[in-house]
């Protein structure tokens, strides 16, 4: 089968690389942090997938979508149509749930809509709609010399319309009717004033076979007239009356309670239809306190934060309503939808039905999310968990011939699940897709049908294909650092020692999320791990329940008054810093240089130089957000946005400054025959060499080398940075602070993004900040970090409700020796102790 083949790629850093990448197969792209493979498979492969695509489409939708510039590739032949994946979801919006991206919420929906048993709201008891035929079937089907007083209410709009009505019930054999309370024979003559609603009964008709006929006969007739509860009474031997009741609508027929037509839009908070009135379907309502802020109040007081109005809540399937069904985990859910039959009709409409909602709860629950529940609202999953569950929605549309393209998908999983993801990995590819996958997990390496390996450094270090071929083919290439790291000739060492206190910082009573009722003692100057199977309660001890205790008490310089959780040791403690891998700045006026402090220094030395001062150049000419040395026409952007009247702005380089962002003159004053802008466009090294004497600068410079940021250009807009070196900035800047005092430092998942050899370069830092007397406590799941670790909190045992308790606790060997401890087993073989496999 002909490869997707790519000719000369030159985007970012690539060196002009050619590669063919086989197709239907599972391809790793490899290589340490800053290579060059985000911009190979995303920049070059996934943005031409989607130029074309656009290309292909009339020029009137053209129009409406953003067209970005070809990538900066000679010829790429082979493309299929391409989808990515990647973990930090394009912003969704608050309604969307696991359910209703994975589309298992429309087919509950239908379920509900086609299938669902309505019950009455204040009684309870199950509706069941009967067509006129239905109810003379039950009339005909009592026994021979039953009695029965039957009461079918008639509905008219007009006294001619109840004489007529009455004329024609006489001649169908019907001998009374009851009119507000009273009862009339039928011949006699009526109240002057009619109801629009009156009874009709037809007292003590005895079944035989002949009238039975004509009975049924005038029923249909009666029926005909429109009210749909029907009152059959049967004598019984003592004289009182058994009451069927039918009813021809959704209607209770004791409470009067009535269903419109069940559609699913019924059963969606997000139309008009279903949604909880009194909140608009949002579960919470908002209350805009006088001047201040909108503030969401928990949980709308209507619905309990259920979101649905209380009708769509009274249909049932098996005892449980919709929002109790979307309520359940996904491992609770397939039980449910594994054990739930039905049967007569509603068993051949609910089969396809059945089917759609277990195939992709199964697909959730093979990558490792069994313990997310359906209406879990996805702004609040995790980046790895809202890429898994947009994996798991393209499974499900079982399309073949895509180029899948994903950016570490092993993000947020514990290794124990890693074949589990491999496995959806494969089932894609055997669909007759091609997976193209950026990942630095070992395991998934090893288990790749073709690995492309790019390096040898980062940035304009990198950008080369230093081997491809087999994971066996790749492990036998000298150069490559994914190649000894395959043979196992580099590995992070395992501290000799690990690192004792006697202080602590304890938190007690932490119940978060599925946490249950935890107290957890985190040693101080340590570097600490909290571990455990994804969904298990890292973040929500961690993020959700010690990081905001522990501000406050620092905010206040007071323990929280009889605060849950509670908090000890606090008074150790002078500063908190969470380091996460969001974005230091949404703006592109800001960069590495600005946010590390580089940018003030740099100024001044423009300023310092004798042109500037012949010219009366003071440091803010040399800024390209105000007024004086910035290029005017892009206000210092670099870029213009081009009004497009009623569409989104198209933004493209400025023509004045051509993207350089300052004005000429700015641009005439030179440092070492470098202009501001040409010294902003210098990568880390080449800094180094440029401003190796500055005092003021140099270190700076250093600290962002040892993170592995050589590559970096220190004027990088700060929106096209990863989420790694967004974390790796802000250590940096971290490590640039005179430090004073105690600080506990709080990070989640560090290594996403990074090669092994970045993770040592990585744990060098940590381990500096810990040496300096500080606190490092991290999320992590991987092992070769946790293994090096002072002290190990592990969560578990499972995801979910079957989580948030402490599985193990102490130094990374004592975590490994205990058994139920899946993290354990994992660091086993890493500490030269015995491993499992
Ligand atoms: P990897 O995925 O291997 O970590 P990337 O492909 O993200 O590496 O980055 C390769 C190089 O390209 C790095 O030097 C990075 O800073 C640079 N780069 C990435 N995106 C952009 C961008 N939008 N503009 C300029 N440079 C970029
Ligand atoms: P981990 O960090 O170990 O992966 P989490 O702390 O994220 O685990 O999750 C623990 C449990 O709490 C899971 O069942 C998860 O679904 C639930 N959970 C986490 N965050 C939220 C949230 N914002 N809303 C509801 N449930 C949550
Ligand atoms: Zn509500």
């Amino acid at each position: 089968m002909e490869p997707i083949s790519i000719r000369g790629a030159r985007q970012h850093n690539l060196k002009n690389i050619s590669v063919d990448i086989p197709r239907n197969k599972l391809v790793v792209i490899t290589g340490v942090s800053g290579s060059g493979k985000s911009s190979l498979a995303f920049d070059v492969l996934y943005a031409e997938g989607r130029r074309r695509y656009i290309e292909s489409l009339s020029a009137y939708a053209r129009q409406f979508l953003d067209q970005r510039a070809k990538p900066e590739v000679d010829a790429i032949s082979g493309l299929s149509p391409a989808v990515a994946i990647e973990p930090r979801a394009p912003s969704s919006s608050p309604r969307s749930t696991v359910g209703t991206v994975t589309e298992i919420a429309d087919y509950v929906r239908l379920l509900y809509a086609r299938v669902g048993t309505p019950c009455c709201l204040p009684c309870g008891r199950p509706l069941t709609r009967h067509s006129v035929p239905q109810i003379v079937d039950r009339v005909l089907a009592f026994s021979e010399g039953s009695r029965l007083q039957i009461m079918a209410p008639v509905r008219v709009a007009t006294r001619e319309q109840c004489d007529r009505a009455v004329q024609e019930l006489r001649t169908a054999g019907f001998v009374r009717v009851r009119i507000a309370g009273q009862v009339y024979e039928l011949g006699d003559p009526l109240p002057a004033r009619v109801p629009a609603e009156f009874d009709l009964i037809v007292d003590r008709l005895i079944v035989k076979s002949g009238i039975a006929r004509r009975l049924a006969d005038s029923l249909e007739t009666t029926l005909g007239y429109g009210h749909d509860v029907v009152k059959i009474g049967q004598a019984r031997p003592d004289g009182a009356y058994h009451e069927h009741l039918f009813t021809q609508s959704l209607r209770c027929p004791v409470c009067g309670f009535g269903y419109p037509e069940l559609t699913p839009a019924f059963f969606s908070p997000n139309s008009p239809e279903g949604a909880c009135p009194e909140c608009d379907g949002l579960g919470t309502t908002s209350a805009k306190a006088a001047g201040s802020e909108e503030t969401l109040q928990p949980g709308c007081p209507a619905c309990g934060g259920m979101r649905l109005r209380a009708e769509s809540r009274g249909v049932r399937i098996q005892d449980r309503d919709i929002a109790q069904l979307t309520g359940l985990s996904i491992a609770e859910a397939l039980d449910f939808f594994r054990r739930l039959s039905f049967s007569g009709q509603a068993a051949e409409i609910a089969a396809p039905l059945c089917h759609a909602i277990r195939t992709r709860l199964q697909v959730l629950s093979d990558i490792g999310l069994e313990y997310l529940r359906l209406d879990r609202p996805l702004p609040t999953l995790s980046g790895g968990e809202a890429g898994r569950v947009r994996l798991s929605t393209q499974l499900g549309a079982g399309l073949s011939g895509i180029l899948y393209i994903l950016d570490e998908p092993s993000v947020g999983l514990h290794p124990r699940d890693t074949a589990r993801l491999l496995a959806v990995l494969r089932q894609l590819r055997d669909k007759d897709n091609s997976v193209l996958v950026v990942e630095h997990d070992p395991d998934t390496i090893r288990a790749a049908d073709y690995i492309i390996d790019l390096g040898p450094g980062a940035g304009e270090g990198g950008g080369e294909v230093l081997a491809v071929g087999t994971p066996h083919a790749v492990q036998h290439r000298t150069g490559s650092m994914t190649g000894r790291y395959l043979r196992g000739e580099f590995s992070i060492p395992v501290p000799a020692q690990r690192r004792k206190t006697d202080q602590f910082l304890t938190l007690g009573g932490a119940t978060v999320h599925n946490l249950k009722n935890l107290t957890v003692s985190f040693p101080l100057g340590t570097l600490s791990c909290v571990t455990g199977v994804s969904g298990s309660g890292k973040s929500s001890l961690v993020l959700d329940a010690l990081a905001p205790v522990l501000s406050r008490a620092l905010a206040v310089r007071a323990a929280p008054p009889g605060a849950t959780p509670s908090l000890d040791g606090w008074q150790l403690i002078d500063r908190l810093v969470q380091i996460d891998q969001t974005p230091i700045s949404r703006t592109p006026h800001s960069n590495p240089a600005t946010y590390v402090g580089l940018f003030n220094p740099l100024r001044q030395l423009f300023a310092q130089l004798p042109e500037a001062r012949v010219r009366g150049y003071g440091p803010e000419r040399f800024s390209f957000n105000v007024k004086g040395g910035r290029c005017e026409a892009c206000l210092g952007s670099g870029m213009v946005g081009v009004d497009m009247h009623f569409l989104p702005d198209v933004y493209v380089e400025c023509e004045l400054c051509r993207g350089l962002r300052y004005n000429r003159e700015t641009l005439e004053v030179r440092f070492r025959g470098l202009s501001i802008a040409e010294v902003l466009n210098l990568s880390v090294a080449q800094a180094l060499e440029v401003l190796l004497e500055l005092p003021k600068i140099r270190p700076r410079l250093e600290t962002l080398r040892s993170l592995g940021l050589d590559y970096m250009r220190l004027g990088q807009p700060a929106p096209s940075l990863s989420g790694g070196e967004a974390q790796r900035l802000k250590l940096a800047r971290e490590l640039s602070r005179r430090a004073t005092g105690h600080t506990l430092y709080l990070m989640d998942e560090p290594t996403t993004g990074l090669h092994l050899a970045d993770i040592q370069r990585l744990l060098k830092v940590l381990n500096l900040l810990v040496e300096a007397g500080h606190t490092v406590l991290v999320i992590e799941h991987n092992p070769d970090l946790i293994k090096t670790a002072d002290f190990v909190l592990d969560l578990g045992p499972e995801g979910g409700q079957r989580g948030g308790q402490v599985v193990a606790s102490g130094t990374p060997e004592d975590v490994a020796r205990v058994e139920g401890s899946h993290t354990g087993r994992f660091l086993k073989p890493r500490l030269g102790m015995q491993g499992v496999d």
